[in-house]
């Protein structure tokens, strides 16, 4: 049950998840298995030989993360950043050009420089909040252009749709970082995108137990040469090996039934959070695009259902008061991380974006971040309130 026809919950609910036709089990068993017997040499049951190639419970989740992003093919890997890695080594060759975005996950940056670099695969970095600052960075050897939205951690926004336009104009693919939207609010398929990733670790799981990636290739995308670009995916998962494992695939379908419920409980308790941090004065300014003076709010309103469970902000102080803000909580849990039940809050210079100091990616230091969870949001806003009021 693929057809994109139904709704997302019911897509998310029963998509690849056909009740077991030998037990009528209503959840997809865990095969946690390496190998399968074959009914005389390469007589195999439904397509299963050996589970790096193929296993039956990472192929429900395959099968459910393609319909949820209304794509051709999905495939799970063991992270986030194995996803990556696999798309990028598959589009890639030494001497292509990367356009990579000026704000994004500093492990998402750290293989641009430091792995594909010296695989002479080259990379600019432009600002996807504005599509001309793209569209000047792509070059004849660019193969793909690399978008997150919302950016991570200054909820940047990229137009999907208009960068699409000018990417697919450069004969180049577009490859959009799903992750902080989840496909339950934000489906850059429909918008022109050519590959969506996920880090299934955030949103998607959403319970913080797991680690895992998922990619979702478009109907019909070809590369210039004129390939699938889920065959070439397909191949390099497999020739590659970053596969995500049974149980760890078991828990991301399990996540994904209750997405939509959780986002969107994510997103109301994030807009009264929104509402205490707008108001503070020890706040100097609060980065959510669901705020109408966001630069790009309007693009957020046109292409996301609603605006998340991430904002960020910045306090009076600099540095070191955002650094005891993060230390200062008793329901905010201070961790890196996103998208769990259970409220993080992080400081991205010191913590998750201390890897791109120094680069055109550092974040600033009086910047806090905020994974808003789906706690009752009376005691989320008092907690926040009382480390505000006593260090800003
Ligand atoms: C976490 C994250 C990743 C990397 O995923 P892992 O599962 O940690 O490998 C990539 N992009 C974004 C936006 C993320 O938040």
């Amino acid at each position: 049950m693929t057809t994109p026809s139904y709704g997302f919950s019911t897509r998310a609910i029963h998509a690849g998840q056909e009740p077991d036709p030998t037990t009528g089990a209503v959840v997809p068993p865990i095969h946690q298995v390496s190998t399968y017997k074959q009914d005389g040499v390469g007589g195999l049951r439904g397509g299963y030989e050996y589970s790096r190639s193929a296993n039956p419970t990472r192929t429900a989740l395959e099968e459910c993360v393609a319909a949820l992003e209304a794509g051709e093919r999905g495939y799970a890997f063991a992270s986030g950043l194995a996803g990556e890695d696999t798309v990028l080594r598959a589009l890639l060759a030494p001497g292509a050009h990367v356009v990579v975005p000026s704000d994004a996950y500093g492990g998402t940056y750290r293989l641009f420089a430091k792995v594909l670099e010296p695989w002479q695969a080259r990379h600019d970095v432009a600002a996807v909040a504005d599509v001309d600052s793209v569209r000047a960075a792509i070059r004849p050897e660019t193969r793909v252009v690399w978008v997150e939205t919302p950016t991570n951690p200054l909820l940047g926004i990229a137009d999907i749709e208009a960068i699409a336009e000018v990417t697919h104009a450069a004969d180049a693919l577009l490859v959009v970082d799903n992750t902080f939207a989840s496909p339950y609010l934000q489906s850059p398929i429909a918008l022109g995108a050519d590959v969506v990733v996920h880090s299934t670790t955030k949103y998607a799981g959403g319970h913080s137990d797991v680690v895992g990636g998922a990619v979702v290739v478009a109907p019909g995308a070809t590369t210039r040469e004129g390939e699938s670009v889920a065959e070439r995916i397909g191949f390099h998962q497999n020739a590659m090996g970053g596969v995500a494992g049974p149980f760890d695939s078991w828990l991301v379908l399990r996540g994904l039934k209750t997405l939509a419920v959780r986002m969107e409980r994510h997103c109301d308790n994030a807009e009264t959070v929104v509402d205490l941090l707008t108001a503070h004065p020890g706040v100097t300014s609060v980065l959510y695009p669901g705020l109408p003076e966001h630069v790009n709010h309007d693009v957020a309103a046109r292409q996301m259902r609603r605006f998340g469970g991430m904002v960020s902000f910045r306090v009076r102080g600099g540095e070191d008061v955002a650094a005891k803000v993060c230390g200062a909580t008793e329901i905010w849990t201070l961790g890196e991380s996103l998208g769990g039940v259970e409220s993080l809050i992080e400081h991205p210079a010191r913590m998750t974006h201390a890897s791109v100091a120094g680069t055109q990616l550092e974040v600033p230091g009086d910047l806090v971040r905020l994974s808003v969870g789906i706690e009752d949001v009376t005691d989320l806003v008092a907690d926040l309130r009382q480390a505000l009021d006593r260090l800003t």
